[in-house]
């Protein structure tokens, strides 16, 4: 069973725009896959879909076989989103934003805090836990928006642009956070970028998508052989 897959997703907007036109994707168990594409692909909106944040037009959606449309509530289990954009309380604690994410998720305190010293310790973020969001650089805001949604151990991770504004060491360090969290605890991941460098050097599976298309699906290295 694929950890995700879409048929036939299609996203209209209020204002006409097709910003996905019927695409087809499968994501196996375990693989570290990347959507690539330029900015306005419809790399977002496809994510935005996959965690029910954006409501499609048409198409389905099974994570790990559960359709989104019958069961959100179980798939959201299996799933751990890291957004573009920052979207916590810039005064919350570091340690109270990645517990109350573990809330969310119906985690005790008892079984999310050793999780969570866990993370900040991996992360780099275990000096910092106790002071407000606001004090950490960009960099660690990024690393933070990881941790949450690593809380609840889902199965799949999606990451939308990761490493988007993030200076050339701390993207190596977050490229091999990610890839050992894939290699070693299982993680399926789905990146989204518009770096090909950045799909070569993490990813096993690609597809590439251009206003609203998938135009390739493909291996990286088949890929790269063609290059
Ligand atoms: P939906 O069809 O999913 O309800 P809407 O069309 O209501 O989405 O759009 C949500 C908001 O985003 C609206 O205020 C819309 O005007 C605004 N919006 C319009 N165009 C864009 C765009 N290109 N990128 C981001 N937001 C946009
Ligand atoms: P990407 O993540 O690949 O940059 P997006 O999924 O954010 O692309 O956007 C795909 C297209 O849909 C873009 O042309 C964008 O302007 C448009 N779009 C995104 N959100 C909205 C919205 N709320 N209303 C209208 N158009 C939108």
């Amino acid at each position: 069973e694929p950890a995700l897959s879409i048929r036939g997703l299609t996203k209209v907007y209020g204002n006409g725009f097709h910003a996905l036109k019927g695409i087809d994707l499968d994501v196996p168990e375990g693989d570290f896959f990347a959507l690539l594409g330029p900015n306005g692909a419809g790399k977002s909106t496809t994510l935005g879909i996959v965690c029910s944040l954006v409501q499609k037009t048409a198409g389905q959606v099974k994570i790990y076989g559960i359709d989104i449309d019958r069961d959100f509530a179980k798939a959201k289990y299996h799933l751990g989103v890291v957004p573009q954009e920052f979207n916590f309380s810039q005064f919350e604690k570091v340690e109270d934003i990645i517990l109350a994410q573990a809330g969310y998720y119906g985690l005790s305190l008892r079984q999310a805090k050793p999780r969570c010293d866990q993370l900040l310790k991996d992360l780099g973020l275990w000096d910092k836990r106790h002071g407000p969001a606001r004090m950490l650089s960009g960099g660690m805001k990024r690393r933070l928006m990881i941790a949450r949604a690593l809380i609840h151990r889902p199965r799949l991770l999606i990451l939308d642009e990761p490493t988007a504004g993030v200076d050339i060491e701390l993207r190596r360090s977050m490229w091999d956070y990610m890839r050992r969290i894939n290699r070693e605890e299982g993680t399926t991941i789905i990146l989204t970028t518009h770096y090909l460098e950045e799909a070569e050097s993490l990813c096993r599976n690609i597809a590439i998508i251009n206003h609203g298309e998938i135009v390739r699906n493909t291996s990286v290295r088949d890929l790269l052989t063609e290059l």
